[in-house]
């Protein structure tokens, strides 16, 4: 089922969902399995799975180093599939545009179509590790506008080289991101939502918001969104705070400022166990404003560990 039923399904109640990243290769799903059983209980509709951009491994020859591209960790499709038979919930994948030409592009999607999966996030991604810049991929798509063309074009029955006969046309049912206090490279907050504006315009069914502390900045992001005229919904990105390094990590990575007193609290934080449960109660406060505003979808990013959601959802749900 997709996204935007769920929402409307659920008339007007907020739900609760949470996206995973996949465990480094060599692992076995039943790890990821034993992290997720737990957050079961809430009765997640979906579930999103992260994919990673490929990376550089340097392998040395003979006093000489050959630059090979290799992958860290599992493909996100046959995990979303796995997670849909295992515990009847839509998983979503994460659809990239770096790292994969659209021919690439078109088989994951083939392959999502076959496996059931009715929803994906299309999404530009970031730079390669040790890049300063996103370079697109060589016959691949460009800004994310061009993904949702292209999964768009798909549902239309338009195939990269022509038309195929195929019985049944995908449909999938289309999210993107977007970035309550822009994205880092976007000149203007307004300049990045008109970017928004655009993947919606192209056929992007729902948002999904990159993290953030302070709930104002979410809620003045769906005023300006309303503005412009993008109706569709858009659902809050919910992450925890669990380590002392996350004052410096996440604001660098995620283009975010975090409000004094959280700043000031895991600074008093004897430990990265205090750290952990303070992350969890301003989560569990940011929730409730968020319910109370009557956001359709509380969203988690659970980075792993999936304890301190459990404990966010119970204080919720
Ligand atoms: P775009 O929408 O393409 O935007 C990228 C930048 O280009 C923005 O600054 C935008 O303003 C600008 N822009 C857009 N269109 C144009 C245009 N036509 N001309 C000029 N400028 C333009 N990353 C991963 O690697 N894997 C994941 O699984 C993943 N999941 C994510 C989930 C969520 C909910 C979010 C919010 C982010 C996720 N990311 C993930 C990170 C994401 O890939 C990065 O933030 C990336 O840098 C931008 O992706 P985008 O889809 O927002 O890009």
């Amino acid at each position: 089922m997709k996204v935007t039923e769920h929402i409307e399904k659920a008339n007007g109640k907020t739900l609760f969902s949470f996206e995973i990243v996949p465990p480094q290769k060599g692992s076995n799903i039943n790890d990821l399995y034993a992290n997720i059983d737990p957050l079961m209980e809430f009765n997640p509709p979906f579930i999103d799975v992260t994919t990673s951009r490929e990376e550089y491994v340097y392998i040395e020859k003979d006093g000489l180093f050959d630059r090979k591209i290799t992958r860290m960790r599992p493909g996100t499709v046959g995990i979303c599939a796995s997670l849909q038979y295992k515990y009847n919930v839509d998983a979503i994948p994460h659809i990239l545009c770096g790292g994969f030409t659209k021919e690439e592009t078109e088989y994951m999607l083939i392959d999502c179509q076959y496996l059931g999966i009715d929803n994906l996030v299309a999404l530009r991604g970031d730079p390669m590790k040790g890049e300063k810049y996103f370079t697109p991929t060589k016959g691949g798509n460009n800004y994310a506008i061009d993904l949702v063309k292209q999964i768009k074009n798909m549902n239309n029955g338009n195939f990269l080289h022509g038309n195929a006969e195929i019985k049944n046309k995908p449909d999938f049912c289309v999210g993107v991101a977007g970035y309550p206090e822009k994205h880092i490279e976007a000149p203007s907050l307004d300049a990045d939502l008109k970017r928004l504006k655009e993947k919606v315009d192209a056929g992007a069914d729902y948002v999904v918001t990159q993290m953030f502390f302070d709930n104002q900045r979410y809620f003045k992001f769906v005023q300006a969104a309303r503005n412009i005229g993008i109706t569709v919904p858009i659902i809050p990105g919910i992450k925890p705070v669990a380590v002392k390094r996350h004052l410096q990590i996440l604001p660098q990575v995620f283009w975010l400022d975090m409000p004094t007193e959280l700043i000031l609290d895991i600074e008093k934080a004897k430990d990265n166990k205090e750290v952990r449960q303070i992350g969890i109660d301003f989560a569990i406060q940011q929730s409730k404003e968020l319910l109370e505003y009557g956001v359709p979808c509380l969203h988690y990013y659970s980075m792993g560990k999936s304890d301190n959601i459990k404990a966010i959802a119970k204080g919720i749900f």
